[in-house]
Parts: structure tokens; C-alpha cells; sequence
């Protein structure tokens, strides 16, 4: 079976967040299990830098339906083969230099504004995914396309658009953050190669906008989402994200696959990004670690403080306001907190705030630091993960391989995740952290109670600590998961 996957991120050549991390392993995990996987990412300048180019001359697309980009480009937009470096990962780059390569990030300026040509750098990269769907590549043709959020999510209407009555590929469109959703002024429809007719309650309308991610919604095969719990609570109007009716009624094509975990990346055994290794037979180093976060970060070297740390975007749905409500708490139970993040400003500037009232007790650093935010995961007790929504959620799951347990609002992937320090779960020897229901600085306060008593309790929280960090979230079993949904689909569509 042959896979072209779409996406815009690779960790750790590019990376805002989980998607590269999954874009970095799925695809290598996926050719493990027997797919064919070509990688199709937007030729940004990070990439171009760790990919390893073919030979072989680049590949012009054009055709039918494209944006009107594609003929407005002083140098026409290409399509260059080549492997990412470091893994041999096969892909293709979309070359088009003055829509990838300039300053700042890959969907924002430097600034933070959205780059005010991100319907046509996105609408070009789901264009380009149908156009090699349906054969651009001569030499490799897709069986089956996968994309990922809403910036790949125009392919299955493309697709269905470009082969007309003709075989084309069975669509997948994965939903890694159903609340990024690529809204656009619906003016914009007619530059992106797309009619009128698409543009209506079941195409891409969008309380008078167009969408992106409608369209992967309305158009693919099948959905997936990257926790079995996420895709039940996208079907709510409580989770939906206002597009809750649209997913209700392609129900029987949602279903959630759970991410895995790159192991030789994220291993206490052997990560070169922490001072002290450790394994769960072994844990002295997680002391030395600890204590050398604490002096790294100036907090007071306790041995017996609790250390709470938090890595993670500073946005609005990781619920990080919910933390300075119960930071005096926290630190007169004798807890220190720590946190990295990067993002909003306002979160950032209250996170600040509340830390500065309790000088060595707490400490923030701001900006993405990936070797930062493995020791924090490697030298913390305990990770907070009190997200209002979360689709999966990749630090809590490598908060348990190191031996800090994850504390969590109990919704999505967390959920999924996260066994709960109940009574029974401890005497059943299931717990792996703590899990609050509420979405309340209350609950919150109540969970974290319960880490400080069982804290209290060395003995059972070694316990914990050892069956957290004995936990697989494997990629090769998310990837049979998806291998198995691609099948199915292939023998459900034999026009294709
Ligand atoms: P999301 O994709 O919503 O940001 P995930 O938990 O799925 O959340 O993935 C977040 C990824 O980004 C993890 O690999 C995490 O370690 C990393 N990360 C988040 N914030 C930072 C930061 N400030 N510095 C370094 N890594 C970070």
C-alpha cells in the first residue's frame, strides 16, 4: 500500500507543537507496518535544511482547479524529492520560496499576526497532496492520502474535484486540534481554484466564512483524531468547536487512533539532553536530576520539595490560568513549580506575576527550549497538564517514561492516558498520576491535595512512579491501527 502524508511539521526540524512530533515518528512507524509512506511538507527553509535532495529532476505540477498562486509565482512552484537526513524518511518538498521561506514561523510572523497569504500557502499544499493523489508523480502513485490539520484539509475536496468520475485515492484527514480551523472571508474562494458550488452548509460555509478544516470533514473518507476519547467529545457541542453538527453526521467515519511516543528520543536510560540518567530499576539519577533542575532554575535545593514542572504551549486551552489560583498552596505545602512556555503574552505576563510572589520556590522561562524542557520532564515529580481540551496530549506521556507523574484534567488523551490515584487503582497497582474532572481551580486544588498525601507515602508513590514509567504508548501499534483503517477503506472504495 502506498501512503502520501501531508503535513506542515517535522520535529525536530520544525516543531510549534505535537504534530511535528507525530509527522517526525508516524510516518517511519508506518513504513515499519508495510505502508509505503511518502511525507508531502511545504518547502519551508528548516526543512530544506534536513533533507537530503534525489537527483532526480523536480516535478512541475499544474492542472485544473489549482489556486491562482501557482501561475502568480515569479519562479514556478515545484515539487523536489529527496529523504530527511537523519532518518532516510522519503519525501516530497513543495518548493515555492516566496510562499515557505521568509522570517518567523510557519503559520505566523515573528510578530505573532497570521501571515495574511495563508489561505493560498495552505490551499497550495492541500492542491499539490490531490495533485500527486491522482498521479503527479509518475513514477508513485498514492493509494491512500493522509492528511493532517487544517492545513492539508482542502486535499479531499480537491481530490474529489480533480478526478471527477475518474479513480483517485481514499482520503484520510486527521484532526490533531479541532479548534485551529483555517477561517478565511469567503471572497477568498474563487483564488483558491474552488466554485461557488462547494461553497454552501455542506461544503466549506462556515457561519459565512470559509473553512478549511470543514472541508477535510466534509470531503474525506474517513477521519481520524489521535485519542479515541477526543473523537467522542468532538461530537459534542461542549468539544465540537462549533463544528459538532457537521461531525455528528459523518459520525460513522470518526474514529480516534491514540499517538505513541518516540522512545529514542524521550528515554531516561539514554536522553543526552539530561545530566543524570535513570531507569525504573534505577532511580537515583531522577534525585540528581531533580536537584540539578533546581539549581539550574535558582530554586531552593530541597531534596524533600515537591517539584511540580509544566511544559507547554501558553495558550488558552492548556489551562494554565488555572495554576495561580492555587500556587500559594502549593508552595506552603512545600511545592515548588516550574515552568516553560511560550505563547501568549497575557498568560505568560499572569504565570510571571504569581511565580514572583514566591521567589526560590518557583521559577518560569519562556521561548521553546527543547533540551530545557527534558530536563523539566526528567527532574520534576510531578507534570501539570490541567488543559481544558487536548486532543492527546504528548508531555504527559513522557512525563511517565521518566518517572514524573502526570496531573491532568481528565479530558481527551489525557483521559485516555492518565489512571487516576484512586484507592483502588493504588491497591490494584494501575495508578500512574492524578486526574481532576472539573475544569476548576477547585479540582485542581483537590488533585494536587492528593499528590501531596501520597507523597507522604514514599513507598506507594515509588510504586506509582515505577508502573508509570513502565507504560508503552507504542507507535508501531498506532500505526497497525491506522495500516487496518486504510485497508478497510480500500476494500470499502474499489474505484479506487
Ligand atoms: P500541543 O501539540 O497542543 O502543543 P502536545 O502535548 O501534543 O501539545 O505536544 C507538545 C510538544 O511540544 C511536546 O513535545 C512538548 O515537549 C513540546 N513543547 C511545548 N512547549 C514547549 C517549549 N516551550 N519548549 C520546548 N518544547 C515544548
Amino acid at each position: 500500500m502506498k501512503l502520501l502524508y501531508a503535513c506542515t511539521e517535522l520535529a525536530p526540524l520544525l516543531k510549534t507543537g505535537g504534530l511535528a512530533d507525530v509527522g517526525a515518528a508516524l510516518p517511519l512507524a508506518l513504513t515499519a507496518a508495510g505502508c509505503d509512506t511518502r511525507m508531502l511538507l511545504p518547502g519551508f527553509a528548516a526543512l530544506f535544511n534536513g533533507v537530503q535532495l534525489d537527483d532526480a529532476p523536480p516535478l512541475m505540477p499544474a492542472g485544473p482547479f489549482a489556486p491562482a498562486v501557482l501561475q502568480q509565482l515569479a519562479q514556478p512552484a515545484l515539487i523536489r524529492r529527496g529523504r530527511v537526513a537523519a532518518t532516510g524518511q522519503p519525501v516530497y518538498l513543495l518548493d515555492a520560496p516566496a510562499l515557505y521561506q521568509r522570517g518567523g514561523g510557519p503559520y505566523q510572523s515573528a510578530a505573532g499576526e497570521d501571515w495574511p497569504d495563508n489561505a493560498d500557502r495552505f490551499a497550495l499544499l492541500g492542491w499539490a497532496a490531490a495533485w500527486l493523489g491522482l498521479g503527479g508523480d509518475t513514477d508513485w502513485r498514492p493509494d491512500v492520502v493522509q492528511l493532517h490539520d487544517w492545513h492539508a484539509a482542502l486535499a479531499p475536496l480537491y481530490l474529489r474535484l480533480m478526478a471527477g468520475d475518474k479513480p483517485r485515492p481514499v482520503s484520510v484527514f486527521t484532526v490533531h486540534n479541532l479548534a485551529y480551523q483555517g477561517l478565511f472571508p469567503a471572497d477568498q474562494l474563487p483564488g483558491l481554484g474552488l466554485p461557488w458550488s462547494v461553497f454552501g452548509i455542506d461544503g466549506l460555509e462556515f457561519y459565512g466564512q470559509l473553512s478549511f478544516m470543514k472541508a477535510g470533514l466534509q470531503f474525506a473518507d474517513a477521519i481520524t483524531t489521535v485519542s479515541p476519547r477526543y473523537a467522542q467529545e468532538i461530537l459534542t457541542p461542549e468539544q465540537g468547536c462549533r463544528l459538532d453538527g457537521v461531525l455528528r453526521e459523518r459520525a460513522s467515519r470518526v474514529s480516534g487512533i491514540l499517538n505513541g511516543v518516540d522512545y529514542a528520543v524521550w528515554n531516561p536510560a539514554t536522553d543526552p539532553l539530561i545530566g543524570a540518567r535513570f531507569e525504573h530499576d534505577r532511580l537515583a539519577g531522577k534525585a540528581l536530576a531533580r536537584s540539578a533542575l533546581q539549581r539550574e532554575l535558582g530554586l531552593q535545593e530541597r531534596p524533600d520539595a515537591l517539584v511540580f514542572g509544566v511544559v507547554s504551549r501558553l495558550s488558552e486551552q492548556k489551562g494554565l490560568h488555572l495554576l495561580p489560583p492555587v500556587l500559594d498552596e502549593l508552595v506552603a505545602r512545600g511545592g515548588q513549580l516550574v515552568v516553560l512556555g511560550s505563547g501568549d503574552a497575557g498568560i505568560e505576563a499572569a504565570l510571571r506575576e504569581a511565580l514572583a510572589a514566591h521567589g526560590a520556590q518557583g521559577a518560569l522561562r519562556t521561548g521553546y527550549d527543547e533540551a530545557l524542557a527534558h530536563r523539566i520532564i526528567a527532574g520534576a515529580d510531578v507534570l501539570l497538564v490541567p488543559s481544558r481540551f487536548e486532543p492527546c496530549g504528548l508531555t504527559q506521556l513522557y512525563a511517565m517514561r521518566y518517572g514524573t507523574l502526570p496531573l491532568v484534567h481528565g479530558v481527551g488523551g489525557l483521559a485516555d492516558t492518565v489512571t487516576d490515584a484512586t484507592p483502588d487503582a493504588l491497591a490494584a497497582g494501575r495508578a500512574t498520576g492524578f486526574v481532576f474532572c472539573d475544569f476548576s481551580a477547585d479540582a485542581l486544588r483537590g488533585a494536587l491535595h492528593r499528590a501531596f498525601a501520597l507523597a507522604e507515602r514514599p513507598r506507594e508513590w515509588d510504586a506509582v512512579r515505577r508502573h508509570a514509567m513502565q507504560q508503552r504508548f507504542d507507535w508501531r501499534e498506532a500505526a497497525r491501527a491506522y495500516c487496518a483503517l486504510f485497508q478497510r477503506l480500500l476494500t470499502a472504495h474499489p474505484e479506487s
